[in-house]
């Protein structure tokens, strides 16, 4: 890949605030097209790193590169207005005194007027908000004020969108939806996107990779399945999923634990000591004595450990979102969907 096949490339970037490192040597590549969900719990810094890439806030070290070009860091500043970067808040941010189509056009100050019309005509319907174009933003549900941030930010066709947890205020039902029809425009048009969430199963179910975010840091980045099923950390585990741990020891190709033994195959475990195998519930199935199968007193082999490379992700895809791979913190079903 080159340089440019990049929209977004974060290097040892660091953002302090007095004692507190909101962002703490973070290293982030994002492929064009690429959707990212970027999750991690309350103060993490998922925020400050979305500013930081926006340009609403200056890195104290590392670099930041939009598309190949540099635009905080090595001496250089690009104001918010020349990074291409479009960005869609939690509440929105629409200007109340302003209608659909005005919020729309705002964000187009550099098109000429008579190409400006058009433009949010056409980003309007693609959101499916074109009818509603004069309305004011209090005639508005939740979703729908939702679709004209987007169509605001889209409409300059930026290198980048940033989302920060656009979707923590709707509804659980109306959430779902909104969620489905944001991804669908952002595939549409090609977009790449940070999505930032609190929510691991929003992450799971919309990024084409998922990155992990803890105290500052980037934990772990990979596709849905690899992360929720191959975590490098007990944060990661726990975090994505309900998990239990038994402690194991290797032996020939085994991790052997007090519930049997797991089998490890590739490469081998990078300590004799202190490993775990990560089991998640849906994974194991209890029988009673009697009708126990041979062999069933094993954990599932598709327990999985923190220390061994991924098993292969879980064939077919969710039947109701039908992208999503079946990956529930919960059960068997996509509960995202
Ligand atoms: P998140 O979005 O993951 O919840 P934030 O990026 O908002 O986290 O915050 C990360 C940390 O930085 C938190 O400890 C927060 O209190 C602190 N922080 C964020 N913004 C500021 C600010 N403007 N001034 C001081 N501390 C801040
Ligand atoms: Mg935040």
């Amino acid at each position: 890949m080159t340089e440019t096949d990049y929209a977004l490339r974060l290097a040892g970037v660091r953002k302090n605030y007095r004692d507190v490192a909101a962002v703490a040597g973070l290293d982030l590549t994002v492929p064009a097209g690429e959707l990212l969900a970027l999750v991690g719990p309350s103060g993490c810094g998922k925020s400050t790193l979305l500013r930081l890439v926006a340009g609403l806030e200056a890195p104290d070290a590392g670099t930041i590169q939009i598309t190949g070009t540099t635009v905080a860091g090595d001496g250089v500043w690009f104001p918010p207005e020349r990074r291409q970067v479009g960005l869609v808040f939690q509440d929105y941010a629409l200007f109340p005194h302003l209608t659909v189509a005005r919020n729309v056009a705002f964000g187009l100050a550099g098109v000429p007027a008579e190409r400006r019309s058009g433009r949010v005509t056409e980003v309007l319907e693609l959101v499916a908000m074109a009818s509603m174009a004069g309305r004011y933003p209090h005639e508005l549900s939740g979703g729908e004020q939702q679709r004209v941030a987007l169509a605001r930010a889209l409409a300059p066709e930026p290198a980048l969108i940033l989302l920060d947890e656009p979707f923590s205020n709707l509804d659980r039902h109306l959430r779902a939806q909104v969620r489905a029809d944001t991804v669908a425009i952002l595939r549409k048009t090609g977009t790449t996107a940070l999505l930032v969430t609190h929510d691991q199963a929003e992450a799971l179910a919309v990024g084409d990779r998922v990155a992990v975010m803890r105290a500052g840091r980037i934990e772990q980045t990979g596709e849905p399945a690899h992360v929720f099923h191959a975590p490098t950390s007990r944060f990661v585990a726990t975090f994505l999923g309900e998990a239990d741990f038994l402690p194991a020891r290797p032996r020939d190709g085994e991790l052997v634990t007090e519930a049997g033994p797991v089998p490890a195959p590739g490469r081998p475990p990078p300590a004799t000591e202190g490993l775990e195998v990560m089991v998640r519930p849906h994974e194991v199935t209890l029988h009673p004595p009697s009708t126990a199968p041979p062999g069933s007193s094993r954990p599932s082999s598709r327990a999985a450990s923190c220390c061994t490379p991924s098993r292969s992700p879980p064939a077919g895809n969710c039947g109701r979102c039908s992208r999503t791979p079946h990956i529930s913190p919960s059960g068997p079903g996509c509960t995202p969907c």
